[in-house]
């Protein structure tokens, strides 16, 4: 492929992880702008295959095999909950393929001439940045694998021994672009891959993605800075989308926390609580069994779904669609409210629901339905809990604290439909499940779904 036609390839694939971004920003678009993504990916991916002179040809394609084969593999075995750790898993190995790349150009680099300065930073810059997404990105899938334990780590001379390392790699990067070499190179990517297990150790488990985002946004630069140094334009533009989409999507999920990014980070150090605890309560509850709750429902003539990650976990999405269709079917007024932070995952909740064929007029973005509680008959809160939880808006100190809420506490009845007295995500007890006009409907939410919709269907 002659160079002309490779870079106005490099364009097109460009063009489509851009007009991809824009249509991952809506639901309705997300299936098609996921696939102009990896048609873009495909078209970059056969002009670096076709470029003339080419070495290893057979190696590559060797690698290609097998990343395929673990990307498929493990794309179709990985639960819908344990999304994001497939996400920071993969992320891990970019940024880390970034910091080895950048590692190889380093011995090919001679500062002995003009204008490689620049070119050497970016190089220290990619190792640094892209060790450091790699561990971070392994620590923070063990915390959400539960490999390792999801509360806050710190130690007795914590930040000493971060802004240490800190200071210490900033020194040999600065060395490496005098005196560029393979061991120094290597002894960056070490710092930088402790750099990464000290980001992430400090950060409690509800946080852990957020900061799967911040280390997206990390490689994301690290790929950008790699491009400068091998003149891939396309690797600039891919790494910085990649790194500016990860950046705001890291500030919009910490604004939907409460939280800023720095407290998110380092709140741990100050003594504050990032996750609660774990103890089940033993204070007694109202429960009743789907049949009352269907007369509840029955009665009802406005309804708000409020879904959460249990209803993730139980797959009960398409048996509480029919249940909804049944209701408007009787003239109730249904919406679904869906918190921004709601099950494990931006977006979680919208995605789940869109493959149970929920029309997305009837999803509501929580600040368009929470006014609508007070004049709400039933709500029901299906495997959500902290996202209701109104310790956010009473407890200064617990871990949501400052969180918006959805206030289920403002409608006439609130039905949980939970398994256990066991807290949410964040470890802590939720007062409205103690309310006079709370219900608790026990269950597995895709069992108690079926004879809930049962029940209401024999009204
Ligand atoms: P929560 O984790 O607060 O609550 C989930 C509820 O589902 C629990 O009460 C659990 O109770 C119940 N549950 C679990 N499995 C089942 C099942 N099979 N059937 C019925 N119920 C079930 O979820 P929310 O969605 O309310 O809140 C999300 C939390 O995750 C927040 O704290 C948020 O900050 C955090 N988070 C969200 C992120 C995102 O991007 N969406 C990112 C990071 C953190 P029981 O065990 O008794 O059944």
């Amino acid at each position: 492929m002659s160079p002309v036609l490779s870079q106005l390839a490099y364009l097109l694939a460009a063009v489509c992880f851009i007009v991809a971004l824009k249509g991952l920003s809506q639901p309705r678009t997300a299936r098609r702008g996921n696939l102009i993504g990896a048609a873009g990916a495909v078209i970059a991916v056969l002009t670096v295959m076709l470029t003339p002179g080419l070495n290893h040809r057979g190696l590559i394609l060797i690698a290609i095999a097998v990343g395929l084969l673990a990307g498929v593999i493990g794309a179709y075995r990985v639960q819908m909950t344990q999304m994001p750790q497939l996400v920071a898993l993969f992320n891990g190995v970019g940024g880390g393929a970034a910091a080895l790349v950048a590692l190889i150009e380093l011995s090919k680099i001679d500062p002995a001439e003009p204008g490689t300065v620049v070119p050497l930073v970016a190089t220290a810059f990619t190792i640094v940045v892209g060790s450091v997404s790699l561990a971070g990105s392994m620590v923070t899938f063990m915390k959400l694998q539960e490999l390792m334990t999801t509360r806050p780590v710190t130690f007795v001379g914590y930040p000493v021994a971060y802004v240490g390392v800190l200071v210490i790699a900033v020194a040999v990067a600065a060395t490496v672009v005098v005196i560029p070499s393979m061991a120094l190179g290597a002894v960056l990517a070490v710092l930088g891959l402790a750099l990464g297990v000290l980001l992430v150790l400090p950060v409690g488990g509800a946080d852990v993605p957020i900061v799967i985002s911040l280390l997206n946004a990390f490689t994301g630069l690290s790929v950008a800075a790699g491009g400068y140094v091998l003149e891939n334009t396309l690797l600039v533009v891919a790494g910085t989308l990649v790194g500016a989409s990860g950046t705001l999507l890291t500030k919009l999920m910490a604004a939907a926390m409460g939280r800023s990014l720095l407290s998110t980070l380092f709140g741990a150090l100050r003594g504050g609580s990032t996750l609660g605890g774990t103890a089940i309560s033993t204070r007694p509850v109202k429960s009743a069994s789907p049949e009352d709750v269907a007369i509840l429902l029955g009665y009802a003539d406005r309804v708000i779904i409020v879904p959460g990650y249990g209803l993730a976990v139980a797959q009960a999405q398409h048996t509480l669609r029919q249940l909804v269709d049944v209701l408007l079917e009787r003239g109730t007024k249904v919406d679904y409210a869906i918190h921004p932070v709601a099950g494990r995952m931006p977006g979680h909740m919208n995605v789940l629901l869109a493959e149970a064929q929920v029309p997305y007029g009837q999803l509501k973005e929580m600040t368009e339905i929470d006014p609508e509680f007070k004049q709400t008959d039933v709500v029901l809160v299906v495997g959500a809990n902290d996202v209701v939880n109104p310790a956010a808006e009473t407890i200064p100190g617990a871990p949501i604290y400052g969180m918006p809420i959805l206030h289920a506490n403002h409608a006439r009845q609130v039905v949980f439909m939970k398994r256990s007295m066991r807290p949410g995500f964040a470890g802590i007890e939720n007062e409205l499940l103690y309310e006079p006009g709370t219900t608790l409907l026990f269950g597995d939410a895709k069992d108690t779904m079926a004879k809930l919709l049962a029940a209401v269907k024999a009204l």
